[in-house]
C-alpha cells in the first residue's frame, strides 16, 4: 500500500513536466541516444563535454549506464511516432555505410575512398533531430516552453512539417571513426566576426552538424545535405580526420565556441 502510494506520487510529480519535442505537458518517456538500433547498445559512461574539453578539464568519473545513454525528456507519443517511425532510416544508413566501411578497409587496393547509400533524407533528418532535441537534462521540461527561432523550427519539422527548416537551417555530415558517441543541443561557434547557432549528433560513421541557415560556418571535409537528396556520399580519406571529432576546428585566432555543460553530452562504450 504504502509502496503503490509512493509510486502514484511519483507518476503525479513527472506529469508536470513538458516534454521537449511537442511541448505538452505529460509523463515523460526515455530515448536512447544516440538511437537503438544503429549503434549496438553497451554499457556507457557519459560525462558533461564541459567536464572534459579544453584548458581547465578536470579529468571526472563518467556516470555509468548499463545499456546506452539516455534521456527522460520527450513524451511516449513523440517517442513512438516521430522518433520510433524514422529511427529505422538511421539504423539503414548506418548498417549500410558500416558494411561498405569494413570492405573498404580490408580491401587494400579499393579504387575510391567514398561510401555511398541511398537514403530517405526527411525520415533520417526528422529522426536525428528529434534525437537531438531529447538529448538534455530534464531541468529543461520543467520551463515554460516558448517560441524561439532556433528550435521552433526544429519541433515542427519532427513533428511533421518536412518545409519547416527551409529558410532557418542547414545540414551537414561527415565522416566520424570513433567509438565515442557526442550531442550538444545548441552551441555558439564564433569565426572571425562571424556567428552560427548550431547542434550536433555524432556517432560512427557519421557525424550529423544543423547550422542557422546560410552562415557558411561548418568543418573541413563537411559536406551539406538537402532534404530532397536520396544518397549519401562518405569520404573516407584521412584528409579532415583531426576535425571529424567536436570541436571539429582547430579554435586558434579569433575562433571560440560557447556552449552549456547539461546540453553537451559525450558518452563512450566501456567493457
Ligand atoms: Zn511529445
Amino acid at each position: 500500500m504504502m509502496l503503490l502510494r509512493q509510486f502514484n506520487n511519483r507518476v503525479a510529480l513527472s506529469s508536470c513536466n513538458r516534454r521537449v519535442i511537442c511541448g505538452k505537458y505529460g509523463r515523460l518517456s526515455k530515448d536512447h541516444v544516440p538511437p537503438q538500433g544503429s549503434i549496438t547498445v553497451t554499457k556507457v559512461e557519459q560525462v558533461h563535454l564541459t567536464e572534459v574539453f579544453g584548458l581547465n578539464a578536470n579529468p571526472v568519473k563518467g556516470i555509468p549506464s548499463t545499456n546506452g545513454s539516455k534521456f527522460r525528456t520527450i513524451c511516449r507519443e513523440c517517442n513512438m511516432t516521430a522518433l520510433g517511425e524514422n529511427d529505422g532510416e538511421i539504423a539503414d544508413v548506418c548498417k549500410a555505410l558500416t558494411r561498405q566501411i569494413n570492405h573498404f578497409f580490408r580491401a587494400a587496393n579499393s579504387p575510391t575512398s567514398h561510401v555511398y547509400t541511398p537514403l530517405n533524407a526527411v525520415k533520417y533528418c526528422r529522426a536525428m533531430i528529434g534525437h537531438i532535441l531529447a538529448a538534455t537534462s530534464v531541468n529543461e521540461c520543467r520551463r515554460e516552453p516558448c517560441e524561439a527561432p532556433y528550435f521552433t523550427p526544429l519541433q515542427q519539422f519532427v513533428l511533421g512539417d518536412d518545409h519547416a527548416l527551409e529558410d532557418t537551417h542547414d545540414i551537414y555530415y561527415w565522416f566520424f571513426p570513433h567509438k565515442h558517441h557526442q550531442s550538444i543541443k545548441i552551441f555558439r561557434m564564433v569565426n572571425e566576426g562571424n556567428e552560427c547557432s548550431m547542434s550536433i549528433l555524432s556517432f560512427f560513421p557519421l557525424a550529423f552538424l544543423l547550422t542557422e541557415k546560410g552562415k557558411g560556418i561548418y568543418p573541413a571535409g563537411a559536406v551539406k545535405l538537402e532534404l530532397s537528396d536520396k544518397s549519401l556520399f562518405v569520404d573516407l580519406s584521412a584528409l579532415n580526420i583531426d576535425f571529424s571529432t567536436f570541436p571539429a576546428v582547430e579554435l586558434k585566432g579569433n575562433q571560440f565556441l560557447l556552449m552549456a555543460g547539461s546540453m553537451s553530452i559525450l558518452s563512450y562504450p566501456i567493457t
